[in-house]
């Protein structure tokens, strides 16, 4: 069926101009219940009314439709009912704990964006005036409250993208994105350097010496430190896969360990004794050599 003039959507479902969106509601509801295909089947008028009683509805149900169609008159064809330019993208910045960075979290932004104006419906009308809140934008400025998940390994300067949490466009264009960059504070303990995480593990003389098995804290929890005999103050130990957790691919870092080997505080009169008999054992002469560059030789 041609319908060859649109009639008016308002007169359609006997409402006026002003009718809020319950109204409008209620008005398709009575009307759909009267002039429903399933109660009417064999009546062709009214399948007819029902189908133009349900494109009224739609049209003027939609917030951006309704303000097309109340701007441009019931001659428009549906096909130029389309929502408004897509928003504009946000930007926010986020300073995150280096513990949150490491193991990813679900952070609430206060973010400052243009939002659907409630009380026009976005329409940018409001009793056949632009809408005085929005200035018949259809949007405002407002500060809204967005949870964002932050990936597991962020480093300082990434930006995480999330579709469609942006400003919002006006008369009921679809949503910008929301762009985070990210900040790690520093830690006391662990330095981030690139894909690597460095750290410093004291160890005692003795440690060094005789080798160990030491306990070492990790961004994600501890991890056994294998300190073979004779290590070297300033020795640096991978511990692979004890790091960061990768952006890339989900893989995780390497941890690098850096040994500095700690003395005993002072001697008294028996241990002075043993170290003395220990230094005749085992005897060491770290600067054998280094008498061939005193005055500059070679
Ligand atoms: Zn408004």
């Amino acid at each position: 069926m041609k319908r060859s003039v649109r009639r008016d959507y308002y007169a359609v479902l006997g409402i006026t101009a002003t009718a809020v969106p319950r109204d409008i509601r209620r008005a398709y509801q009575r009307l759909a219940r009267q002039y429903s295909p399933d109660v009417n089947f064999w009546d062709a008028e009214a399948r007819s009314l029902f189908d133009e009683i349900a494109e009224a509805y739609r049209v003027l149900s939609d917030p951006t439709a309704r303000a097309m169609y109340d701007r441009f008159g019931p001659q428009i064809g549906t096909s130029a009912l389309q929502p408004g330019r897509r928003g504009d993208d946000v930007h926010v910045a986020v300073e995150l704990a280096f513990a949150d960075a490491a193991r990813g979290v679900t952070t609430t932004l206060q973010v400052a964006r243009y939002s659907p104006c409630g009380p026009c419906g976005a329409s940018g009308t409001g009793g056949g005036e632009p809408c005085r809140l929005c200035q018949g934008r259809g949007v405002r400025r407002a500060l809204d409250a967005v949870a964002a998940a932050i990936p597991a390994g962020v480093d300082s300067g990434v930006q995480i993208r999330v579709a469609g949490e942006g400003s919002a466009g006006p008369y009921g264009g679809p949503r910008g994105d929301l762009i985070i960059s990210t900040r790690v504070r520093e830690h006391p303990f662990f330095k981030r350097q690139g894909e690597g995480v460095h750290c410093e593990v004291p160890i005692s003389v003795w440690e060094a010496l005789r080798g160990a098995r030491v306990r070492v804290p990790t961004p994600l929890g501890e991890a056994m430190l294998v300190i073979p005999a004779g290590a070297r103050a300033g020795q640096i130990f991978r511990l692979r896969g004890h790091g960061l957790p990768r952006l890339s691919d989900e893989g995780v870092g390497d941890l690098f360990v850096t040994v500095r080997v700690e003395l005993p505080n002072g001697l008294d009169a028996r241990t002075d004794e043993l170290v003395r008999e220990l230094e005749r054992l085992l005897p060491v002469a770290p600067r054998r050599g280094l008498e061939q560059y005193a005055g500059g030789g070679a």
